[in-house]
């Protein structure tokens, strides 16, 4: 079995003394059975990954020590996903999903038929977490707070291309023959699709670039998980 991987939002370096939460040293002494002594591996985000000797744990709380750098940090290309809440379990998968591909940022957008007026960032935070920790991962994407459509366009930066899952276009799908690389968005709609009113805006920006993902309706959580590896061969870290 591998070494129980945590992330730890606090700098990391050799000899560097890290707290552990309540619910980390309830995993690591209820769940996987370790206690002072035993070696885990640590990561923020920043400074890759790190070899650390747990101290003590109690249901309280613990401390661990880093003690050598086990991989270095690896960013993930930058891509961004932008989705439309769906039910809570899918919701999940794709946040969960979003993390294990390599996207840099998720961004839970509301669109005229989305179901969900709030999300809990912080649970779809959590779970981006568990999902870096459980696939070797050295980085976490945030997680934002939702946002409506309409606003999030109106403050984009064109640089950045958006690359919209048409489900009108369904069929046989040419993604991304011949687009440049650099920085992307993924936009995937919600169990209804988008608006008329929201397909003529996305129609008519230049940085969105309409994309079939082949002849089915795929469900929300399935459409992004494809989009991502897609891209991910094309244009991302899978070439
Ligand atoms: N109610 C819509 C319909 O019947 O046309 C289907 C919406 S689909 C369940 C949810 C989202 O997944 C869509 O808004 C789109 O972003 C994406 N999607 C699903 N299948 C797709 C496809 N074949 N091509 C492009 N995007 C697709």
């Amino acid at each position: 079995m591998g070494l129980v991987r945590l992330f730890i939002d606090e700098p990391l370096g050799a000899g560097q003394a890290v707290t552990l939460s309540p619910a980390q040293a309830h995993y690591l002494s209820g769940v996987m059975r370790l206690g002072e002594g035993a070696e885990i591996e640590i990561f923020n985000g920043r400074d890759g990954a790190w070899l650390a000797e747990l101290g003590r744990v109690s249901k309280r709380g613990g401390a661990a020590i880093a003690k050598s750098q086990s991989a270095p940090q690896r960013m993930p290309p930058d891509l961004w996903l932008i989705f439309a809440p769906i039910k809570k379990a899918r919701t999940d998968f794709i946040v969960e999903k979003a993390a294990e591909m390599g996207a840099a940022r998720i961004i839970p957008v509301q669109t005229e038929f989305t179901n969900a007026e709030r999300i809990r960032q912080d649970r779809l935070q959590a779970h981006a977490i568990e999902a870096a920790e459980q696939c070797g991962g050295t980085f976490v994407p945030p997680v934002d707070d939702l946002i409506r459509l309409d606003r999030l366009l109106s403050g984009w930066d064109g640089a950045r291309r958006i690359l919209w899952a048409d489900e009108a276009l369904a069929g046989p799908s040419e993604l991304l023959a011949g687009q440049p690389q650099g920085p992307w968005a993924i936009l995937i709609g919600p169990e209804g699709g988008f608006s008329p009113a929201e397909r003529d805006r996305l129609r008519g920006t230049d940085f969105v670039i309409p994309v079939s993902l082949g002849p089915r309706i795929l469900r929300a959580d399935t459409a992004a998980v494809a989009a991502l590896a897609l891209w991910q061969a094309a244009l991302g870290d899978w070439r």
